[in-house]
């Protein structure tokens, strides 16, 4: 077993004196962390922090027989050397748990990461094999006070994905490669009297990429807020557009707000000089915020939403129901639209007891005064199960795909306009469905 030294790099050499000394034995490199430790010196103060990582090292020096190698990296990181057949993940979890102590506090919980790289090629550079056990710690997307995650190749891979969509991203904005997507959303009675506003990515080979391939990375890397503007932009250009047709004028468009763009721009601001410059009515640009934005800073939302209510803007509350703060959040914002997450729905196996929530969720919004749309509805059952149960609009693949922009008309013409054609895909027209359903 080799000690701990103070000599930042020493503990470069020790691994690779263990690697080449024992060639036939196989070892996991190993790196430790907490999660937002800053948050932990800011919350409780230094002398809290200090007091927990002086625990944890004591309990690391404890233990030391289980390491080959073992060092301090960063304030709150440790990396490791350990023979694959002594590694025990309780050991660790026990360590974190005896650290998790130090908080005394129900509202916060410390967060103990463990990346594992598996050294299969013992000539790679220690600090190649560190990168590695840190990008298995990047991988970790659960909120568990102690999560272990194994590096595989495919973590590489994302990473390596990431970096290009990063790297690519503002010369694509400024060759206006991405594409304004519409999804209708329809009425009661089957007409389309809106749309949601989705972008898509054009790759120049063609290849379009969807927003499950791009947008989380623009969060992650803070970057939306450059897409979220374009897209606005486009949205209302398209809104000046509809003015002077009969068949859109009356029709209303949703865009999506970012919880990242908070952080970077003046959110009401720009709407209202978007609706200034394409000479818009508010009324018809519905802004969609996700549940999901609210649980982090509540405060700066509620002021958000006052404003835009004040200058005409209806708010929705997207994909309501994926998160955990839905109640409180009722409470605290008052929004025009609730949208509701048909997701859970079809995932489960419980279908009555989804149903009685769905039921109850739409009962809650009317007695809020708020106007409830169902996104994710499939079925012809669902749309009929939803509109008995009151809910006002519904968007989804049953009604339609999201298309390109220019498409749109075709849609619209489909649905609001012809008549049932026998020969379509689809056998009725969308009013027919809606009105039959119930
Ligand atoms: P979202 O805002 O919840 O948008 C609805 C998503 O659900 C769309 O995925 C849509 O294609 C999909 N969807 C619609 N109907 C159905 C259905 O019946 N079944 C299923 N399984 N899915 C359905 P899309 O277009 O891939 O967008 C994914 C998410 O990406 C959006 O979720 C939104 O959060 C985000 N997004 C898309 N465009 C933008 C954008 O320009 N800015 C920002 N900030 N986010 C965007
Ligand atoms: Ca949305
Ligand atoms: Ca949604």
């Amino acid at each position: 077993m080799c000690k701990s030294k103070l000599n930042s790099f020493m503990y470069v050499e020790r691994i690779r004196h263990v690697l080449c000394s024992n060639p036939d034995k196989r070892y996991l490199l190993v790196r430790s962390n907490i999660r937002d430790f800053k948050l932990v010196n800011q919350i409780f103060g230094f002398p809290k922090g200090n007091e927990i990582l002086r625990c944890m090292k004591k309990l690391i020096v404890e233990h030391g027989r289980y390491f080959e190698v073992f060092d301090q990296l960063h304030v709150d990181q440790f990396v490791f050397l350990i023979e694959k057949d002594k590694f025990e993940e309780e050991l660790f979890r026990r360590i974190a748990q005896v650290c998790s102590e130090f908080i005394d506090n129900p509202g916060f919980r410390m967060h103990f990461q463990l990346g594992v790289y598996e050294i299969t090629d013992p000539e790679m550079e220690v600090l190649s094999m560190c990168d590695r056990a840190k990008l298995a710690i990047k991988s970790i997307k659960i909120d568990e006070p102690f999560s272990v995650a194994w590096y595989d190749e495919s973590i590489m891979e994302e990473r390596l994905y990431s970096k290009k969509i990063i790297s690519e991203f503002d010369s694509a904005l400024k060759e206006n490669r991405f594409l304004l997507y519409l999804q209708p959303q329809a009425n009661t009675k089957g007409e389309i009297i809106s749309a949601e506003a989705l972008s898509r990515w054009l790759l120049e080979d063609g290849t379009i990429l969807s927003p499950s391939q791009f947008i989380h990375i623009l969060e992650d890397s803070e970057l939306i807020w450059k897409l979220d503007l374009y897209m606005w932009d486009k949205a209302a250009s398209l809104l000046s557009e509809w003015k002077e047709d009969p068949e859109k004028k009356n029709l209303s468009l949703s865009v999506n707000i970012s919880p990242k763009d908070l952080y970077y721009l003046d959110i009401a601001k720009i709407l209202i000089g978007l609706v200034q410059k394409y000479d818009i009515s508010p009324c018809k640009m519905n802004v969609e915020i996700t549940e999901c934005s609210f649980v982090n800073s509540p405060e700066l939302y509620v002021d958000l939403i006052a404003k835009l209510h004040d200058a005409g803007f209806s708010i929705e509350i997207d994909d309501f129901g994926s998160g955990y703060s839905s109640l409180t959040l009722l409470k605290n914002l008052h929004a025009d639209v609730l949208k509701l997450d048909m997701g859970f729905l079809q995932d489960t196996d419980d279908l009555i007891r989804s149903e009685i929530i769905i039921d109850s969720v739409i009962e809650m919004a009317k007695r809020l005064d708020m106007q409830v749309i169902s996104e994710g509805v499939e079925t012809q059952e669902q749309a009929a199960f939803l509109k008995i149960n009151g809910c006002d609009f519904f968007q989804g693949f049953y009604f339609s795909r999201p298309v390109p922009s220019d498409k749109f008309d075709t849609v619209l013409k489909a649905y609001n306009l012809e008549r049932t054609n026998s020969k379509s895909v689809r056998p009725k027209s969308l009013r027919d469905l809606v009105q039959e359903a119930v």
